[in-house]
């Protein structure tokens, strides 16, 4: 069965690689009937988040990819968080404690500190010696009875196994030369990455690993894990990176690359399946507007190419755009689209709504139908230049008459327009009708006749075309703000 999982370390909140990382596995999982797991990294419990972990699962829930078994959910292979799975470590280094293949480092840190000093004084990467691999049995003894808990390595055999990735074909590295034998599990009795990794991708009867390509040198070491622990490896499938349009580590310069930001800003989810799918590579064809069944449909891990993803966020919007669209066309979602709104304007304008017919649902879904094209995300309809939407204006008749002096003809003739029965509120004719007046007032412009109406919809001298206004306002409430301004 295939079976792949999401392993992030709860050290920070979800962000735009991650996302990517995890929506690549699931979309595997899906195309394939397998199951998604999400799993917890947390054995460096120096650096752990408070709310990391629950913020991970819950973007990913947001993001409508959800794990078939995690730390909440649970699952036949749980408990999902490191911390909870000691046990299993230890095991592991039980047996390979008793072949050889690791044994206990008794090394002060302050040696180690010294090793890696010296190693950089002469601009070598830091590594360690050996020291303790060749230890008696008889000294193993005598340091065990003073240091009751130390640290273990993982004896590297100088044969690294060379292996075939999914996406980046052949690959050997020589670990044992370069690092030195690893330290898998730490005297407080944690493990490190690799050999947690190895265990519980074991037993948690993983066939696939998906991760990004900044593992791909550790993955020897993990093979040469495997060959001591008698367990046979997963596939692996590194993907490449995803950097900024300008090649730049996606996480060095953009503050806001967390999930958090881009939901709460009102981006879609769909939005963002949509944009970092598309400037990398693993599906039939390239285009905008894909929703998740459709990137499940058309992907293709063979079309994974080794080239970094360079993402453009500044083309958010538009993918915001082109899946606000999508929503707006069907009416389930629509009304979801309006429940939100109508929270959104509650929640900006409250008290300054002048009554409830402004949050009528019919007049909100009408909004949202007239403005669609113009908007890129639904929170753009509260911003100020769409405030006159929700709220009354309070206009002075002396701004009015600032402007021009015909501000009773003016209104007066509007109010006419909309009492026509054979008047339908359309920009066109409404632009028509407008154009008629200001050539019947003798020394007006017809600029000022526009900037005047402006005023008295919606209190700003700037803002939408005064037709575009009406027609969004619908007769009765323009006729209600137009009254007013009546002497
Ligand atoms: N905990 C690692 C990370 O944070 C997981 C790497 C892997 O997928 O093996 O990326």
């Amino acid at each position: 069965a295939v079976r792949v999982r999401f392993a992030p370390s709860p050290t920070g909140f979800l962000h735009l690689g991650g996302l990517r990382t995890a929506l690549y596995n699931y979309i595997f999982a899906k195309k394939l009937g397998g199951s998604f797991i999400l799993r917890l990294e947390d054995t460096d419990q120096s650096r752990l988040v408070p709310g990391a972990a629950d913020n991970i699962e819950d973007m990913l829930e947001w993001a409508g990819i959800p794990p078939d078994e995690s730390p909440r959910r649970g699952g036949p292979t749980g408990p999902y968080l490191q911390s909870q799975r000691l046990e299993l470590y230890t095991q592991a280094v039980e047996a390979l404690l008793k072949t050889g293949a690791a044994y206990p480092c008794f090394c002060s840190p302050q040696r180690l500190e010294l090793l890696k000093k010296e190693a950089l004084r002469s601009h070598q990467t830091p590594r360690y010696d050996n020291r303790c691999r060749n230890l008696s049995q008889g000294q193993v003894a005598q340091k065990l009875a003073k240091d009751p808990k130390p640290a273990i390595r993982f004896r590297l055999e100088d044969e690294a196994p060379a292996f075939q990735d999914l996406i980046f074909g052949w690959n050997r590295h020589e670990v044992a030369s370069v690092e030195g034998d690893p330290v898998i599990l730490k005297s407080d009795g944690f493990p490190t990455y690799h050999l947690a990794c190895v265990v519980d991708d074991h037993h948690m009867g993983i066939s696939h690993v998906l991760r990004g390509s900044e593992w791909l040198v550790s993955t020897s070491k993990h093979l040469l894990l495997y060959q001591a622990l008698g367990w046979s490896p997963p596939r692996f499938a590194h993907l490449p990176l995803l950097l900024n349009k300008d090649g730049s580590k996606l996480s060095k310069r953009q503050g806001d690359i967390f999930l958090e930001c881009f939901a709460a800003a009102g981006f879609l989810p769909d939005a963002l399946l949509d944009i970092i799918t598309n400037c990398g590579s693993g599906f039939a064809e390239n285009r905008t507007g894909r929703t998740l069944p459709e990137l499940i449909a058309q992907f293709d891990l063979t079309r994974i190419t080794c080239h970094s993803a360079l993402l453009d966020l500044e083309k958010l919007p538009e993918f915001n755009r082109l899946h606000l669209r999508r929503l707006v066309s069907s009416e389930t979602q629509r009304r979801q689209l309006v429940e939100k709104l109508q929270v959104l304007v509650e929640e900006t304008f409250g008290s300054q709504l002048p009554d409830r017919t402004v949050l009528d649902t019919a007049y909100v879904e009408r909004i949202i139908l007239l403005r669609q094209g113009h908007i890129c995300r639904l929170q753009d309809l509260v911003s100020p230049t769409h405030s006159y939407l929700w709220t009354r204006p309070a206009v002075r008749r002396a701004q009015l008459y600032a402007i021009s002096e015909k501000v009773d003809v003016i209104a007066k003739y509007v109010l006419g327009l909309l009492e026509r029965p054979d008047m339908s509120l359309t920009q066109e004719i409404l632009n028509a009708e407008l154009k008629k007046l200001s050539e019947g007032l003798a020394g007006t412009k017809h600029s000022d006749v526009m900037k005047l109406l402006r005023v008295a919809l919606s209190g700003q001298p700037q803002g939408p075309p005064v037709a575009e206004m009406m027609v969004s306002l619908g007769p009765k409430e323009v006729r209600e703000r137009i009254q007013k301004v009546l002497s």
